[in-house]
């Protein structure tokens, strides 16, 4: 079956115009009043630091024979990974599909080892999992989780095969979480997004991430009155995905499924081709750097601080500063402030100046709020 087709049948993502409507008629009107974020020390809950998996010419996405065995990999997605997760699982799992439907390992349960495990299962694959940690103790765990599918390649380094197909797994991707907005057991939904700027987004920006259809109702301004005190913003309706909620349920989706799973640590890749299974889906993450020595895997470090819950919050935002990016995403349980990319950085210890600069910046925004 050839890629294209394989999306297009696989598309348990087919979302009716009715039902589009439905889900964007839950976000709030574009000129609906912004609570303000209550941004100060005492409401921190928590902060967490996690390594996103990047390379610069993109992740990596496919399969190669060792020996009498079958190699897919699908690692590698940056700062979008639960992003493009259904996308690039449907791909990997129809690469292992083609090497032959019997046995299959998907290692790794993350974001990516879940949706693959699922899919490969669905597709009537007999699949056991190995994976050093479960949610919630995986990557894809720290995550904000917001659906953007950007900090994930450079285009200059990217293939071209790489480039056609990235906006169709962004795509498919976007519909298949449509599937799960309404559904409190996934914690996903439809946010008013605003990219707040300083300079007109126009002379800024060619297409967005992956093509501009993946921003619905998008809408340019130019007044700081309104927009938290910057002169230019850009809005659209973008999906959140929480992602404590959201593995919890792709771990029991994949359980009931009938996949096995088994808590192990590979040492090296030598140990990963010793399984009895012919076909192995690598999808450790940052993991594979070790594993299959890929010089192009680099860690980017992030740093989240979450606040206490404020239900009347319903937007998020995405800003630059002089200090450096800001973000803040609203979940159920938690609101979300980032903003720190540190490339090749590897401590995972908290570094308690950006919790400041968190803080101070997000309270100056919110003290702009109308
Ligand atoms: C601060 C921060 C913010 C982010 N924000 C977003 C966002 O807004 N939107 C978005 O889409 N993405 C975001 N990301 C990126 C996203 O978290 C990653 O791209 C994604 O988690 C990668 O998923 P994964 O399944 O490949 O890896 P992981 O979640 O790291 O899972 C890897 C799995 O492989 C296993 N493994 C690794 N090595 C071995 C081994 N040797 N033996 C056995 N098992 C092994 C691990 O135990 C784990 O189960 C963010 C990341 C960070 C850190």
């Amino acid at each position: 079956m050839k890629r294209r087709e394989f999306l297009g049948l696989a598309g348990a993502a087919a979302l009716t115009p009715a039902a589009f409507s439905a889900a964007r008629a839950q976000v709030a009107a574009v000129d609906a009043p912004f609570a303000p974020v209550l941004s100060s020390p005492d409401r921190v809950i928590r902060t967490v630091v996690g390594l996103r998996p990047y390379r610069a010419p993109g992740y990596v996405l496919r399969a190669e024979r060792i020996s009498r065995k079958t190699l897919v990999h699908n690692y590698g997605h940056g700062g979008a990974g639960v992003t493009m997760s259904w996308g690039c699982s449907a791909v990997a799992a129809e690469l292992a599909a083609q090497a032959g439907r019997g046995e299959i390992a998907v290692i790794g349960a993350g974001v990516m080892g879940l949706t693959t495990a699922l899919l490969a299962r669905r597709a009537g694959m007999d699949v056991t999992l190995y994976a050093e940690h479960l949610p919630p103790h995986t990557t894809s765990n720290i995550a904000g989780a917001f659906w953007y599918p950007s900090s994930l390649f450079e285009r200059e380094a990217a293939s071209r095969d790489f480039l056609q197909l990235f906006p169709q797994l962004a795509r498919y991707s976007q519909r298949a979480f449509q599937h799960f907005v309404n559904d409190p057991n996934y914690g996903v939904r439809w946010v008013r997004h605003q990219d707040l700027r300083y300079r007109p987004p126009r002379q800024l920006d060619g297409e967005l991430p992956g093509g501009d259809a993946l921003y619905p109702g998008r809408a340019f301004h130019s007044d700081p009155e309104r927009w938290f005190g910057y002169p230019y913003a850009m809005t659209y309706a973008a999906l959140i995905i929480d992602p404590d909620i959201y593995l919890r349920a792709l771990l029991r989706d994949v359980e009931n499924a009938g996949v096995a799973i088994r808590r192990t640590r590979f040492a090296d890749a030598t140990e990963i081709m010793r399984l009895r299974e012919r076909v192995i889906i690598n999808c450790t993450g940052l993991g594979s750097g070790e594993l299959f020595e890929d010089e192009h895997l680099v860690p980017v470090r992030g740093q989240l601080t979450h606040l206490l819950p404020q239900p009347e919050v319903d937007y998020s935002y995405v800003t630059g500063t002089p200090e450096g990016t800001l973000y803040m995403f609203p979940r159920q349980s938690s609101i979300v402030l980032g903003g720190t990319h540190e490339h090749g950085e590897t401590s995972t210890q908290v570094d308690e100046s950006q919790v400041e600069r968190m803080l101070r910046g997000h309270a100056a925004i919110a003290a702009a709020a109308r």
